[in-house]
């Protein structure tokens, strides 16, 4: 929650956004607008929410909240694209036109994660994994325990991001009456956005929300550590990780577990400028919304990427893969971590992740070009139900 009370309104939080890079006078003005609940079409249509301002804020009273109330108060109203709900509700959304490549297998796959048989602990793959970049988890080192995914396991991140805590509490007593179902009280997070929800957002807005988590890494790393998962064929470059935004809040253990696994691996881990609590965004979140701007942070970022002396940037989210292409302009290579994982261990994915990225944009223009309502549909969430906004 935004603290008001604690607010100076000193303009800091904006002056060093990313994104917004505002003069101090203009920061001012704005922040005072922005606590006045003014709508502040300049902030509001182009923060990223990456939370990196919460960092910055000398009194610790969540600047990057303030923006969130405020559009989500609008989006109750107005709606939000459909690309941005993860629904069947939805005709067309990321991760329908994520199935668009090897659809037949991926829906064998998906029928499989659906219905899975009983465990208390299970691989929860998130709805990227599941849909898009099924890939990184499809392998043998995924083998131990069941995997779950598709829609009904949907972590709701979007819920909570465009509507707010009623919509995200809607949605998280439904994922934990689908996990007991099965039994599941442990899973094992594959993207810093679940783990984000249910470790820490549904725990703290649902009574009786006790599933535990871990991500994928500690999991990686305890297999390494217990002798089950050898690296066989070591990393010699420089590599650099980009962590992500949805782990600010998780505290310092998360950001370590992903760099002791590329040491293992053999890599010399260099550091950006801007790591751990104070990453910075992808620029992801502004894609469709402000591509421009979007680009400019992706570049600045793969920018301090070169500069820390990194030859590879490896990112633990299938979102800030986003990235790949202002860091093929700097010379380097992008590669999700469960990749270099797989080639540590003597094994090939199937498909780069950025070949599979290149097809989801195609499928994403190649549907909007035919049909540009799927573009302009806006719907809102209500009680749990998607409602399409009339245009
Ligand atoms: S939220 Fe923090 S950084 Fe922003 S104006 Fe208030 S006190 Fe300053
Ligand atoms: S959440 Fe990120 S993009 Fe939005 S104002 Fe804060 S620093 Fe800027």
């Amino acid at each position: 929650m935004f603290d008001q009370k604690a607010c100076k309104r000193c303009g800091a939080c904006l002056i060093a956004c990313p994104a917004l890079q505002m003069t101090k006078d203009r920061a001012r003005q704005e922040i005072l607008r922005l606590v006045d609940r003014e709508a502040d079409d300049l902030v509001l249509a182009n923060c990223a929410g990456c939370a990196y301002c919460d960092s910055i804020c000398p009194t610790q009273s969540n600047p990057s909240e303030l923006r969130k109330d405020i559009l989500r108060a609008r989006n109750r109203k107005t709606g939000v694209s459909g690309l941005r709900i993860i629904s069947e509700d939805v005709p067309f959304n990321i991760m329908s036109a994520g199935l668009e490549t090897e659809k037949e297998a991926k829906l064998k796959r998906l029928d499989i994660l659906k219905h899975p048989p009983p465990a208390s602990e299970v691989f929860y793959l998130g709805c990227a994994l599941s849909y898009i970049y099924t890939d990184l988890a499809q392998n043998k080192l995924f083998e131990k325990l069941p995997a779950v995914g598709g829609m009904q396991y949907c972590c709701g991140a979007y819920a909570w991001h465009a509507f707010g805590e009623k919509e995200a509490q809607i949605r998280g007593r439904q994922l934990l009456a689908e996990l007991k179902k099965t039994g599941v009280k442990s899973v094992i997070t594959f993207c810093p956005e679940c783990e984000d929800m249910l470790g820490h957002i549904y725990p703290s807005i649902i009574d009786g929300f006790d599933i535990s988590t871990r991500s994928v890494t500690d999991y990686l790393w305890e297999e390494h550590q217990g002798g089950r998962l050898p690296f066989t064929q070591p990393l010699s470059d420089k590599v650099t990780f980009h962590d992500s935004c949805a782990w600010r809040k998780l505290g310092p253990r998360i950001f370590e577990s992903p760099r002791r696994l590329l040491r293992a691996m053999g890599a010399e881990v260099v550091e950006m400028k801007h790591n751990r609590e104070k990453t910075m965004c992808c620029g992801a979140p502004l894609i469709g919304r402000n591509s421009q701007m979007a680009a400019g942070i992706a570049e600045k970022r793969a920018r301090e990427a070169r500069d820390a002396g990194a030859k590879v940037v490896a990112v633990g989210c299938a979102g800030c893969f986003s990235l790949s292409g202002a860091a093929t302009k700097q010379g380097l290579e992008t590669y999700h971590l469960l990749e270099l994982v797989q080639m540590a261990a003597g094994d090939k994915p199937p498909h780069r992740i950025e070949e599979i990225k290149t097809q989801l944009v195609g499928s994403v223009i190649s549907a909007m070009t035919s049909d540009a309502s799927l573009a302009s549909k806006k719907y809102i969430l209500k009680d749990g139900v998607v409602v399409g906004v009339p245009g």
